[in-house]
């Protein structure tokens, strides 16, 4: 359509300038102006310029041979609109070589550019990867550095628990030790746990619970789905849905494991896994060394028959409760219990049953005692028991209950059961004395008066 209206538009052009050039007068003048009009219409509109010049030659063609046009320069006037014509063709499709060269270039230039840019992307993305696992190396390190300065467990824990939340953003992990005597293991650190998975947790050594079966295994284990297979059915119950184990390996001892899950599958992927595991048996070392620095510090303030607490711990001890119920001017009781005529029973039952004795009475102690008692081992077959913020009253109730516990209780010897009694001293801080050998003095007063008056029975000072 857009042809047809230029060829009309041309033809049209060329027959009114043929009409004008016939004309007598100015016909020559019009005979020359299509030279007007060529180049731009064949610029503009190429088709309508192709059908002007083709008209306008036919038409002067046919003009000279009917004589019309008898002038010299009809052929010249015909070069020169032909060339008039192709000029601006010409120079148009340079223009458009030009152009596509620039096309083309510039298409080669946007690709490199996005090469660029991608190798740009690539570098800034591993970049940040790289400073990422920059500052997680950095703070291994410190955490290791700072492991290797601490003895205390609790504080490797804590450590351990920092790098953790800090490093793997965990919804809920929990981190456990094998006790002093290495039976079982001993949770620390329950982060965002619910106590129904602790019930599922039984982590004695010896039985069939789960973390003993993976201690046991004595490796890391990654479950990114945990499914309907033993031993981790159980756990779907619970609504776990993927879980890590990692346990503190020290020459293939577990002494302790980090493990955690989520209700969503896969949340943890192999890489972090793998980074858990770096972290962990970096943690190990240390973990071992304040595990067994905080057992020779427990041994060596337990007395080892007994387990209760050394004579010097019970000094100690007394000393700092003193200083305390001295601050918050309140009272302090202290019991000292000997057992009757235990020269008599050894000398009937032998010195392996006279330990029994002391090991279940030192228990029957404990058992009578709440956290806040200090019960420990004086020397011999007398133990105490430092009662802080309890007053006389108080110490001779608690006194009374273990005389009785101690009376009712059958102590056997081989087949046989045997009965054994308690005489208890009992003194109170301030008011019977103010200072820590004193107050033993006057609680052991009290252990004589009770002896005196006959054994099995609680004396109370002053006497
Ligand atoms: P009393 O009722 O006056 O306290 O009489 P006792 O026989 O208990 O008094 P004594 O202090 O004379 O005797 C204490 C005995 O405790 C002497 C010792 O054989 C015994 N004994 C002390 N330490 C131990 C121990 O570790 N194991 C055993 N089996 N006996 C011990
Ligand atoms: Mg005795
Ligand atoms: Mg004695």
């Amino acid at each position: 359509m857009k042809h047809l209206v230029q060829k009309i538009m041309g033809i049209l052009l060329a027959g009114a300038l043929l009409g004008l050039a016939l004309l007598p007068g100015p016909g020559g003048f019009f005979a020359f102006s299509p030279a007007f009009f060529t180049a731009p219409l064949s610029f503009s509109f190429p088709v309508a310029g192709a059908w002007f010049l083709a008209a306008y030659l036919t038409g002067l063609a046919v003009g000279r041979a009917l004589g019309h046009f008898s002038q010299v320069w009809v052929v010249p006037e015909t070069l020169a609109l032909a060339a008039l014509y192709w000029a601006p063709a010409f120079l148009r499709r340079r223009q458009a070589d030009v152009q596509e060269g620039f096309q083309a270039q510039q298409a080669t230039d946007q690709e490199r550019y996005d090469a660029f840019r991608e190798v740009a992307d690539r570098l800034k993305k591993e970049n940040l990867q790289n400073e990422k696992q920059l500052r997680q190396i950095e703070h291994l390190y410190d955490v290791i550095k700072e492991a290797g300065s601490t003895l205390n467990v609790q504080e490797m824990i804590e450590l351990t628990r920092d790098f953790t939340e800090r490093m793997f953003d965990l919804p809920h992990f929990v981190i456990a030790v094998l006790s002093n005597d290495a039976k079982k293991y001993e949770i620390r650190i329950a982060s965002g746990c619910d106590e129904s998975l602790f019930r599922s947790f039984d982590i004695d050594l010896e039985d069939n619970g789960l973390a003993a079966f993976l201690s046991r295994e004595k490796k890391p284990i990654w479950v990114p789905s945990v499914g309907e297979k033993e031993p981790f059915s159980k756990l779907g119950n619970l609504a776990v849905k993927s879980f890590v184990f990692l346990p503190f390996l020290v020459q293939d001892r577990v002494i302790g494991f980090l493990c955690s899950y989520s209700s969503q599958k896969d949340f943890i992927d192999q890489e972090k896994f793998s980074q858990f595991q770096v972290f962990c048996n970096q943690i190990s070392i240390g973990l071992q060394k304040s595990l067994l620095y905080e057992k020779v510090q427990k041994l060596s303030i337990t007395d080892g028959l007994t387990k209760l607490f050394s004579h010097r711990h019970f000094k100690q001890r007394l000393e700092e409760e003193l200083i305390l119920a001295n601050r918050y001017s309140s009272q302090l009781s202290l019991l000292i219990l000997d057992i009757d005529h235990f020269k008599r029973y050894n000398d009937s039952y032998g010195h392996v049953a006279g330990d029994h004795v002391l090991m279940d009475v030192a228990r029957i102690l404990k058992e009578q005692s709440d956290m806040t008692h200090i019960a420990a081992r004086y020397g011999g077959e007398e133990m105490v028991l430092v009662a802080p913020e309890t007053t006389k009253e108080q110490a001779m109730e608690l006194a009374e209950k273990i005389r009785k516990a101690v009376e009712s209780y059958s102590f056997a010897v081989g087949k046989e059961t045997t009965q054994v009694t308690v005489s208890i001293g009992v003194a109170t801080y301030p008011q019977d004395s103010q200072t820590t050998l004193d107050l033993i003095a006057k609680a052991d007063k009290a252990l004589y008066a009770a002896k005196a008056r006959g054994r099995n029975r609680i004396v109370a000072y002053p006497i």
